[in-house]
Formats: structure tokens, C-alpha cells, sequence
């Protein structure tokens, strides 16, 4: 272990000791003053003003380069991500809560560099990072692959239940996106991660109330991994997979709702670049993508998917047809399909629906009208009733 990491193993230590009795209002803020990201001497430096000392944990991970500084109840509210972005050798800023108890702050670096020094003085943390070899960068990540470490297990493949057969309650995992240190798309003040999930909330009663087990993959303001998301569908024996957005495109690119299916290849340039935009999105958080490589070997996967592709695709035209008897304006071509990561459970139906576009201001309007959203939500209720009959019929013919 390098003389770095010891020294911050022991401060973690002495500092977690002191700091147990914490509650709520003791929560430290992120002062904008002393708040700073720069150049130095080839380097990088990060100063972290804070309102009063908190234990925190630094580490590297890679592709891409990545600094992840995870602290114990730090609001950062009043810290603007752009405000810290002063350096060319740092090519993103993400911060926000992460767990309960938890939030981080991540830069995306140009390329390998390893902490030099960290030391949290008086209410200030400083980190200086220099430039590294490959090979110097790759033995430090490999001493930090530790970081996501309090987040959900995503390896572990329980038998998937049997499929849904019309009479057992059906189990719907809704999946609120973003959250956390990933806000989503942000318009007026508003916030993706907000939005979905006050419609998540929504939906759930409703579905409830026909019966339905309902379980959300996060109920609060905290950051999933995609992947996370996967076993969470899993462990709850989901027989419908819902993710719900409402993201932001570059003007003109969409309005409406739309739904999506996986596929590698995307229907639409919107739809990739979507995608794309959620994958980074988790690696802007600081998880490492490689670690779910081998969950499932791909031959199993596509077995799998050879069965659920048909009924994900049944399950989101249904969910198109009911929504154009309800809510009506939909997204000139609502039917899509992309690479979502999060919708990747081979064996479980899965579909993602963008509610709206908050770069959009009739969908934003939308979005947070009441009344628009009740009946967005009976439409998806009224399509997963028909769909779970029909699906149920098809299984029926299948084992004849
Ligand atoms: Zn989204």
C-alpha cells in the first residue's frame, strides 16, 4: 500500500471515530470559496472548501481516467460544477449524494494521473494529482477498485421466477432514472431524477391498487448504477421492467413520449445518443463499467433473450397504443429502439419510456401538470393489464 493511501486510510479511521453522532443538521456544505479545480506544474489540483471536517475516501479508477472523492454528508448544493471546471486536464465534474449517508465528487481527467498528495487541513481538502504513466496509474486504480463498494451487488443470478401467468400478481419494477450525483436533464430549475421519480411514486400507487406488486429501484434522491438497477429487477422476481426519463435533446430533436426496446442498433441518431449520454452518465459517478463484464456468459444472455425480445416488444407497443388513446401526443415515430445498458436483463421483459423531453417546453409543461401525469400513468396501466392477459395466453400456447 502506498504511503498515500495509508495516510488516508488512518485519517478515514480517526475521523470516522469522531463523527458517528452526525445527524442531518449537522450536514457540511461545499463553500463555492475555496471550491477550485486547476492546472499546476503539469498537474491537477482540487480544493474542496467545506463548512466543518468530514471523513472522505479518494480513489482512481479507469477508461476513463477518473478521481472519485467520496465524503460522509457533504451538501453540495451550493456548488455549481461548472464553477469548478477551471482546468484543461479535467474534462468533467460530477458531484451529488450518492448513497444515505454518502456523496462524491468526481473529475474525469485527460488522461493518467495519480494522487500526489491529499490532506484535509482545518475545513479544506487539497489534492494534487501528477501526470503518470500507464502503468503507474493501472497499480494505483487496482489498489482502489473499492469505491463503489456500499452499492448493490450486481453479480449473483438468482433462477429467474417463472413467467407470469395471468393469476399470481404481476411484479413490476419501475425504474425512476437517474438520481443522486446524477441529476439527468435539468430545465427551469427542474431536475430529471425529481420529476421521474414523482411519477415512479405515482405509478406505483396506481398499479398498486390493481393488485400489482410494485417495486422502485431507488425511492429517494440517491445514485443506482444501471447495472444495480438490473439486480434489483432481479431480486424482486420482476415480470415487467419499466424505466422511466424525461431527457433533454438539442432543439428540434424530439418531443413526446416515445418508447424503447434494446437493441445495438438505434432506430434513430436521437435514441443513440441517449444511450450513450446514460452510459456516461454512470461512468461520471465513478462505476467501473468492466466489473460487470462477466456476469452472465453471452451465450446464456442471448438464449434468454431469444424468449424476452418478442415480449418486450409486445409489452411496448401495447404501452404506445394505450397511450395514443390517452394522453395523444406522442413522439412522431413513439416506437423506438437503442442500447440502453438498463435494459439488458435477458430474461426480463424491459422497456424504457421517455415520458417527455424537458428540452422541450410543451412535454416540461406536461411533465409537471397533475393532470396530464394521471392519465400518462392509467395508460401504462391499462397497457401492462392488456399486456400481462395476452402475454400470459402466449405462455399458454407455448407449453402446449
Ligand atoms: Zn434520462
Amino acid at each position: 500500500m502506498s504511503r498515500f493511501l495509508k495516510t488516508v486510510c488512518v485519517l478515514w479511521l480517526a475521523l470516522c471515530g469522531g463523527a458517528q453522532a452526525q445527524d442531518l443538521s449537522a450536514l457540511a456544505r461545499a463553500e463555492p470559496e475555496g471550491s477550485v479545480v486547476r492546472d499546476s506544474f503539469g498537474g491537477i489540483v482540487l480544493e474542496v472548501g467545506l463548512s466543518q471536517p468530514v471523513p472522505y475516501k479518494l480513489a482512481l479508477l479507469a477508461a476513463p481516467p477518473r478521481l472519485v472523492a467520496d465524503f460522509r454528508e457533504v451538501d453540495w448544493r451550493g456548488l455549481d460544477a461548472d464553477a469548478f471546471d477551471l482546468s484543461d486536464r479535467v474534462e468533467a465534474v460530477a458531484m451529488g449524494p450518492l448513497i444515505p449517508g454518502w456523496s462524491r465528487l468526481v473529475l474525469q481527467m485527460d488522461g493518467p494521473y495519480v494522487i500526489e498528495a491529499a490532506a484535509l487541513t482545518g475545513t479544506n481538502l487539497r489534492v494534487e494529482l501528477a501526470p503518470a504513466s500507464a502503468e503507474d496509474f493501472a497499480a494505483k486504480v487496482s489498489l482502489a477498485q473499492t469505491a463503489l463498494r456500499d452499492l448493490p451487488e450486481p453479480a449473483q443470478v438468482p433462477a429467474p421466477r417463472t413467467r407470469q401467468d395471468g393469476v399470481r400478481p404481476l411484479v413490476v419494477v419501475l425504474d425512476p432514472g437517474h438520481g443522486g450525483i446524477d441529476p439527468g436533464a435539468q430545465r427551469d430549475g427542474h431536475k430529471e431524477a425529481d420529476l421521474v421519480l414523482g411519477f415512479a411514486r405515482e405509478l406505483r400507487d396506481m398499479l398498486r391498487r390493481t393488485g400489482m406488486d410494485v417495486v422502485l429501484t431507488r425511492d429517494a434522491d440517491i445514485f443506482v448504477p444501471l447495472e444495480s438497477r438490473i439486480t434489483i429487477a432481479r431480486a424482486a422476481g420482476a415480470d415487467a421492467f419499466i424505466s422511466l426519463h424525461a431527457d433533454a435533446l438539442p432543439e428540434g430533436h424530439a418531443s413526446g413520449a416515445t418508447v424503447y426496446t434494446l437493441s445495438e442498433e438505434s432506430s434513430d441518431i436521437a435514441g443513440k445518443l441517449l444511450a450513450e449520454r446514460h452510459d456516461r452518465s454512470d461512468l461520471l459517478a465513478g462505476v467501473d463499467l468492466n466489473a460487470y463484464d462477466d456476469v452472465v456468459s453471452d451465450v446464456l444472455m442471448d438464449l434468454a433473450r431469444l424468449e424476452t425480445a418478442p415480449r418486450s416488444d409486445q409489452l411496448a407497443d401495447t404501452v404506445v397504443a394505450q397511450m395514443r388513446v390517452g394522453v395523444g401526443n406522442l413522439h412522431k415515430r413513439p416506437r423506438q429502439s437503442a442500447g440502453f445498458s438498463v435494459l439488458k436483463a435477458p430474461d426480463i421483459p424491459s422497456i424504457l419510456i421517455e415520458l417527455g423531453f424537458m428540452s422541450s417546453p410543451r412535454d416540461l409543461e406536461h411533465l409537471l401538470d397533475p393532470v396530464w401525469r394521471g392519465v400518462m400513468a392509467a395508460a401504462i396501466r391499462d397497457a401492462l393489464l392488456q399486456w400481462a392477459q395476452e402475454d400470459a395466453a402466449q405462455a399458454g400456447l407455448l407449453r402446449q
